[in-house]
C-alpha cells in the first residue's frame, strides 16, 4: 500500500510542538477521516475473556510471572452473554482479547464461542450477525484457520514495535520479532481483516522509529490499526516511559494517530483505552485526532480488575452500560456519529477482500 507521506515528513509531523501547527495536524487528520472513511464512529465491544498467559512481555501487567494477579477465565456462558450483549446494545461487532495460549483446549474454546456467537447473533436486525475481531497473540497458521473458518474476520495482533532491538528489550529471548511478522503475514494467508499497532512512548524509542511504524503498517498492507501509549505497569519489570511524561505522551499518541490517518487514509484507526487512562477524555480526543474506531468495555465487572494490563486502566468499575451511554455522549461530543449495528470495516479491507462473511 502506497503511503502519502514521506519518512522526512513523518518525522518532522510527530515533532511538532507548536500548538497552531498541531491544530492544523488535527484539523487535516479529521477532515481527511470524514472524506475516506466517513463521520461515523464504530464500536467493538472487548470480552476479556481470560488473563491467563503463557508470555512473559516485561510491559505487561498479566504477564505468565506477575503472582500479584488473580488468574480467571470466561466460561463459554459468559463469554457468549457479553458478545450478545454487544449485539442487543446496536455495538455491530465485538472483540475476544484474551492472554496467549497455544493449547487445544483454548483453540477449541475459542472455535466454539466464535461459531455460537455468529449463530446466535443473527437478526434481522444483524442480518450478518455480529462482526466478531479476536485479539489472542501469536498461533499457527492453522489455527488462525480454525478460527476464521468458524466465523471470525478480523484480528488485532500488535507488532509492538517495528524495530526489531526495541523488540527484543521488551520481550524475552524466546519471543522473536521475525515470528510476531510471520503471524502477521498468516492472518493474511488465513483471510482475517488485519490489524496491527505499536506502543508509543517505550523507553528508547526515537520518532524515526514511529515513522518505521507507519511505513510497516504500510507494507504489510495493514487494514486497521490500534495503538496506543505504553504505560507502566506494577505486574511488568519495566521503567515507566522515560522518554515522556503525561502530557508530552499523550501528545504523541494524538499526533500518531493523526499521522497515520494523513499517510494511510483508507485504514480503521482505534482510539484506545489506554488514551482514556492518560487523560479522561482520552479516546475523544483520539477520534478528533482522526480515529473512527472505539471498543468500549463489556467485560462482565467481577474480573475486569484483573485484566490490568497497565496501571490506572480506566472503566474498571463501570457497567456496560454505563460505558455506552459515556461513549455515545463522547462521539456526538467530537462531532461525530456512533455507527450503530454496522460492521464498519475500513475502505482498505472491503477493497482487498470484498466478501468478509
Ligand atoms: N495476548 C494478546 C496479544 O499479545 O496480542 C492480546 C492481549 S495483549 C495484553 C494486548 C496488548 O496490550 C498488547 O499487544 C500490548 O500492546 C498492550 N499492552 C500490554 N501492556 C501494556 C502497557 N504496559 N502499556 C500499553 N499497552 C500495553
Amino acid at each position: 500500500m502506497t503511503i502519502a507521506l514521506s519518512h522526512a515528513e513523518i518525522v518532522r509531523l510527530l515533532g511538532l510542538t507548536d500548538p497552531a501547527a498541531i491544530e492544523e495536524l488535527r484539523r487535516s487528520a479529521y477532515d481527511l477521516t470524514t472524506e475516506t472513511v466517513g463521520n461515523a464512529v464504530h464500536y467493538r465491544g472487548i470480552v476479556e475473556l481470560s488473563n491467563r498467559c503463557a508470555l512473559d512481555c516485561y510491559y505487561c501487567g498479566i504477564r505468565r510471572s506477575n503472582r500479584e494477579v488473580e488468574r480467571y477465565g470466561l466460561d463459554r456462558d459468559e463469554v457468549i452473554e457479553a458478545a450478545l450483549f454487544c449485539a442487543e446494545a446496536g455495538y455491530g461487532s465485538c472483540v475476544l482479547q484474551a492472554g496467549e495460549r497455544r493449547d487445544e483446549a483454548f483453540i477449541a474454546f475459542v472455535e466454539e464461542c466464535v461459531a455460537e456467537i455468529r449463530a446466535r447473533s443473527l437478526s434481522e436486525r444483524l442480518p450478518q450477525g455480529l462482526g466478531i475481531t479476536l485479539s489472542l497473540g501469536e498461533q499457527s497458521l492453522e489455527t488462525y484457520r480454525r478460527w476464521r473458518d468458524a466465523g471470525a474476520h478480523r484480528y488485532l495482533l500488535r507488532i509492538e514495535t517495528s524495530n526489531p532491538a526495541l523488540f527484543a528489550t521488551l520481550h524475552p529471548p524466546a519471543q522473536h520479532f521475525e515470528t510476531r511478522v510471520r503471524a502477521v503475514d498468516d492472518l493474511r494467508t488465513a483471510g482475517f481483516q488485519v490489524g496491527t499497532g505499536v506502543m508509543i512512548g517505550l523507553p528508547g524509542q526515537t520518532l524515526d522509529d514511529l515513522a518505521a511504524d507507519i511505513a510497516f503498517y504500510g507494507q504489510r498492507d495493514i487494514d486497521m490499526i490500534g495503538m496506543g501509549p505504553y504505560l507502566h505497569s506494577q505486574g511488568g519489570s519495566m521503567p515507566a516511559s522515560a522518554m515522556m511524561a503525561r502530557e508530552p505522551l499523550l501528545a504523541l499518541g494524538l499526533k500518531m494517530i493523526a499521522v497515520t490517518r494523513l499517510a494511510l487514509p483508507t485504514l480503521n484507526i482505534a482510539a484506545t483505552t489506554a488514551l482514556q487512562a492518560l487523560v479522561e477524555d482520552g479516546r475523544e480526543r483520539g477520534i478528533t485526532y482522526g480515529a473512527n474506531v472505539t471498543m468500549p468495555n463489556v467485560t462482565p465487572r467481577g474480573v475486569r480488575r484483573n485484566y490490568q494490563l497497565y496501571d490506572g486502566k480506566p472503566c474498571l468499575d463501570e457497567g456496560s452500560l454505563e460505558c455506552r451511554g459515556c461513549l455515545e455522549r463522547r462521539v456526538i461530543a467530537s462531532g461525530r456519529r456512533v455507527g450503530w449495528d454496522e460492521w464498519g470495516d475500513s475502505p482498505h479491507a472491503r477493497r482487498r477482500l470484498p466478501i468478509t462473511v
